[in-house]
């Protein structure tokens, strides 16, 4: 199976210093995914108008000019320097070409190393280490450019993707299915926001409680997520690909494996042979323990490669507190029940 590595040395041009989204993350992953041997792809930064379907120009401009004065913070989170602008333009256009991959047939799947990441940037504002939503911009890509008429964005990052999840909450046409640790940053996510207007039941959120591992995250993907994806009938699934889910890291109290992202990628890809000719693209997003980052995303393209994952960084220290998962998926079930068929 064609799996597509998107990726640019220009992305690690994001100098943030010793800031947890630091740029060994990019080196550290792409080192580890350049020993596979997978066909590389170089994006080129985004063009205007496919920035345009998701952020108004005066978001553009200003995290623009800011770089141009030298940088700093942009928000509480969100450092950049002068070459940040440039660098957020190169990893949205990561994620466009790997939706070019896809939809063009060229590969099954892709891997973008997005950086930075994506997923808790609003339309007009950056939050959370992110500048512009790498995976809305996807999403809209395959729409506006491809004809798609729905796409499913899987979010299994530690944190609730905040910006996406606002971006289409009036949108039918994307629908948007979270899991993340609660309580943890931004603080939203909650089972019930479930849309609004025509958008009302595509969005679809399980706050899991610290502790929760592989068993967990794979029984809400299957109990949660996988009937309401076969109902909806994606054309495409991105997955906002964040590893601050394991155990390992610093950001999170959560006890995902290597093996249990593998698991997680396995789960998704079944979703998408069955549904939509296997067309899936990882976006990555958070993971602040490098080791368990590289490792983690190598078992996602591993996965998508059908070649064999070993799980070098060993189990997690957590006990699932098993009774709680199950409340927190019965929560969600209940808060969707009345769009989606189970
Ligand atoms: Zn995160």
């Amino acid at each position: 199976m064609t799996v597509a590595i998107v990726t640019h040395p220009a992305l690690a041009a994001h100098d943030t210093g010793d800031h947890p989204e630091r740029a060994a993350r990019w080196e550290r992953t792409d080192a580890r995914l350049a020993a596979l041997g997978l066909p590389r792809i170089e994006p080129a930064p985004i063009a205007a108008d496919a920035l345009a379907r998701v952020h108004p120009v005066a978001h553009g401009e200003r995290i623009k000019a800011f770089c141009e004065g030298g940088g700093g913070r942009l928000d509480d989170d969100t450092v950049a320097c002068p070459a940040s602008y440039d660098v957020a333009l190169l990893s949205a256009g990561a994620a466009i070409a790997a939706v070019d991959r896809v939809a063009t047939g060229q590969d099954r799947t892709a891997v973008a190393l997005c950086r930075p990441p994506g997923h808790h940037a609003l339309a007009d504002q950056t939050m959370g280490f992110c500048f512009f939503n790498n995976a809305a911009l996807a999403a809209r890509h395959a729409q506006q450019a491809y004809g798609l008429q729905r796409v499913v964005i899987l979010d299994w990052d530690l944190h609730h993707g905040n910006g996406t999840e606002a971006i289409f909450y009036d949108d039918p046409s994307v629908l948007y299915l979270s899991t993340h640790q609660h309580p943890n940053w931004p603080g939203s996510g909650a089972p019930a926001d479930v849309g609004t207007g025509l958008g009302t039941g595509f969005n679809v959120n399980v706050q899991l409680p610290i502790g929760t591992g592989d068993a967990g995250y794979l029984h809400t993907m299957q109990e949660v997520f996988a009937p309401v994806v076969a109902a909806f009938k994606p054309e495409l699934i991105i997955i906002s690909a964040g590893y601050d889910a394991h155990w390992r890291d610093p950001l999170g109290r959560m006890g995902l494996t290597v093996a249990g992202f593998a698991a997680l990628t396995r789960e998704a890809q079944g979703w998408a042979d069955r549904l939509c000719g296997g067309k899936l693209v990882a976006l990555m997003e958070g993971g602040y323990d490098l080791e368990a980052l590289a490792a983690s995303m190598l078992a996602t393209v591993q996965v998508l490669a059908g070649v064999e994952v070993a799980d070098l960084l060993g189990p997690s220290p957590y006990h699932e507190p098993k009774a709680e998962v199950e409340r927190a998926i019965r929560r969600t079930l209940q808060a969707i029940k009345p769009y989606w068929p189970n």
